[in-house]
């Protein structure tokens, strides 16, 4: 069986000195607010090519807490408005509900699956206060373009990098220091993944970074003082070591995870199999790998049945879920629908052996 995706092989790559990291973490004694989430905040912000990174407990609460910390700066008021590309992990929308914000979906350009962004003027009003593109699969939004509509509107720009880590644009710059804020989450089976849950948000904005670690730690900035009414939501020793690990390793995982997208994008060849468009700048990171096929569910079967694991990102759009229906009633999103009745996820993981890939692409090859 070729798994989807096996933590555990995964973990084993970073054998022995992942378990020495551990017992480090053990015997020092220190569990939060140590040394080492001091140093891996610091290695992401230099990584990423920003000024703050904030450590917190995932990816959910790095987004919620951003839009937080922006209302409370901004005075933004409940019910105000952010755009957020349709076509996401429910949690890009439960976030902008969090902060007592109220999400509006942006469909995805039909090639790329990425946020529309000629679609942000007739979705913007006169309560709309930010932009959420979220850089799927790995690839990178077309910033440049929802930067400019942004800055001429007065909107803040929130990134969703959660599956983004190390994702370059033209420039080279990193996912995580192109908007104003980003969000990340370091779930395990993210390209930095921590072995729980763990997230951070990255910035160069002083006052927001500031905010956000008010706000993830009670509210408060000196123990048992609350100036706002925050959350408790931190990074661990644990997971901070872990990650900084991990980090020095990132951008071979990523380097492994492309070179395998490359084959599959260069041998599969099934004509009712398409591969992910690769036509702009954005050098994706495949945090997935999708394909897309009229007949998804039954390849997805026939994969199965040949020992081949797969998934698929996402079976129902956000606002098609029950718990955003009614909160997006009236969002037009017929690309994202598209996307979510043909994608299917490959294994793309550096467990995977060229062997694993080439079965992969032969079976694909054969459906009919
Ligand atoms: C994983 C993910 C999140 C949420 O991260 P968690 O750490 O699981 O809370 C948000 N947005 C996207 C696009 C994701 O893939």
């Amino acid at each position: 069986m070729i798994e989807y995706l096996s933590l555990r092989k995964i973990s084993e790559k970073y054998e022995p000195r992942l378990s020495s990291v551990v017992d480090e973490v053990v015997k020092s004694g220190t569990y939060l607010y140590g040394e080492r989430v001091a140093a891996f905040e610091r290695g992401f912000a230099d990584y990423c090519g920003v000024k703050h990174c904030v450590g917190v407990a995932n990816g959910l609460d790095a987004l919620t807490l951003i839009l937080m910390a922006y209302k409370r700066i901004n005075h933004w008021s409940d019910g105000d408005e952010v755009i957020v590309s349709a076509n996401t992990f429910a949690a890009s929308f439960l976030a902008v509900l969090r902060a007592g914000l109220k999400p509006v979906a942006c469909d995805v350009n039909e090639d790329d699956y990425l946020m529309d962004a000629s679609l942000l003027e007739s979705l913007l009003t006169p309560r709309t206060r930010a932009v959420m593109p979220v850089h799927i699969y790995g690839a990178l939004c077309d910033m440049p373009y929802i930067l400019a509509f942004a800055h001429t509107h007065g909107l803040k720009v929130v990134e969703d990098a959660a599956q983004a880590h190390g994702a370059t644009d033209a420039e080279g710059r990193r996912a995580g220091s192109l908007g104003d804020a980003a969000g990340f989450s370091f779930y395990p089976a993210k390209n930095l993944g921590a072995l729980s849950d763990a997230g951070a948000v990255t910035t160069n904005d002083d006052e927001l970074a500031a905010m956000v670690r008010v706000m993830a730690n009670y509210g408060s900035e000196k123990k048992y003082y609350h100036t706002e009414a925050g959350i408790n939501s931190r990074i661990d020793e644990l997971q901070a070591a872990v990650l900084s690990l991990k980090l020095g390793y990132l951008d071979r995982v990523n380097a492994r995870k492309q070179q395998i997208a490359a084959r599959y994008s260069r041998e599969i060849n099934n004509p009712i199999v398409a591969t992910p468009y690769r036509g702009k700048a954005c050098h994706s990171v495949y945090h997935v790998y999708p394909v897309f096929c009229d007949r998804r569910d039954e390849l997805q079967e026939y994969l199965l049945q040949r020992g081949v694991k797969t998934i698929i990102h996402y079976p129902i759009p956000p606002h098609a879920q029950p718990a955003l229906r009614q909160v997006l009633s009236g969002a037009n999103a017929p690309h994202t629908e598209f996307v979510c009745r043909r994608e299917l996820s490959l294994p793309s993981n550096t467990a995977l052996t060229e062997d694993e890939v080439s079965t992969i692409i032969n079976l694909i090859n054969d459906f009919r």
